[in-house]
């Protein structure tokens, strides 16, 4: 039985003290079971206090984004063994947004999700369609593409620690959820796609997210399809009730 992971992107909101908050509100009443995780996934500055504000509880803080290299020349960047010591233990890879506006290719996040298992963080790979190449019938094409490019050369032990995350692009911030058939859909053609590259046991293991519009309202139905563990949620993952909600539909 693989665990249900629900995993907040906060992308690029709150300021300290709401995410002291937030934090404060959630560790107090997280639902206390073993086969639900709760994430949260947050801006660099805020991650030193919320890894403080996560201890003694089963709240786990990642990181949205990180460089491969482990210290050097590339001025405004954050590195595994930066977030590694400061207790975060997930981070973000590949997502759409950094795709898209930060220049992100299969290369990089092949390279940064190497980097990641250097330093003892659990990857959350991205992968997703834009609503262009779902009509032209190429979902299935791209997605392969990006779980074979950005899982590529890792160890199957790796492979099922990684968390895959499909976001189709149509669907992150615009309310357009996946039905949940669509997105159990290509989340049952990554497991395939995993199995192929490795081994049915490793596709077993492997924890395989949904993300766009997930909200209260939606996530029962998207966690009770066969192949969706669990959701990567950005706008419902702001309010510690929405945030507490989404996990507790995971227990
Ligand atoms: C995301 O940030 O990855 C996301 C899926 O956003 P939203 O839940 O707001 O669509």
């Amino acid at each position: 039985m693989r665990n249900k992971v629900i995993a907040g992107n906060w992308k690029m909101n709150k300021v300290l003290s709401e995410a002291d908050q937030f934090a404060d509100s959630v560790t107090a009443s997280l639902p206390n079971d073993d086969n639900a995780e709760a994430i949260v996934c947050a801006p660099f500055p805020f991650l030193p206090s919320l890894v403080e504000k996560a201890k003694g509880s089963d709240l786990k803080i990642g990181a949205q984004n990180m460089h491969f290299e482990e210290s050097g020349a590339f001025t405004g960047e954050v590195s595994p063994v930066m977030l590694k010591d400061l207790g975060v233990t997930h981070v973000v890879i590949g997502h759409s947004e950094r795709r898209e506006h930060f220049a992100e290719t299969d290369e990089t996040v092949n390279q940064k999700v190497h980097a990641a298992f250097n330093h003892d963080l659990t990857p959350i790979v991205c992968v997703g369609e834009t609503l262009e190449q779902r009509e032209a019938n190429e979902t299935m094409n791209h997605i392969e593409n990006q779980v074979q490019k950005g899982l590529q050369g890792l160890s199957d032990e790796q492979v099922s620690s990684t968390i895959i995350a499909y976001e189709p692009i149509w669907a992150i911030g615009t309310g357009r959820t996946a039905s949940s058939e669509e997105a159990n859909e290509v989340c049952t053609q990554i497991r395939n796609i995993v199995q192929d590259i490795t081994s049915e046991n490793v596709a077993e293991k492997v924890v395989i997210q949904y993300g766009g519009s997930v909200k209260p309202a939606n996530i029962d139905e998207l966690l009770s399809q066969s192949d969706i563990d669990g959701a990567l949620v950005g706008g419902a993952s702001l309010e510690p009730a929405s945030f507490l909600q989404l996990v507790e539909a995971g227990t």
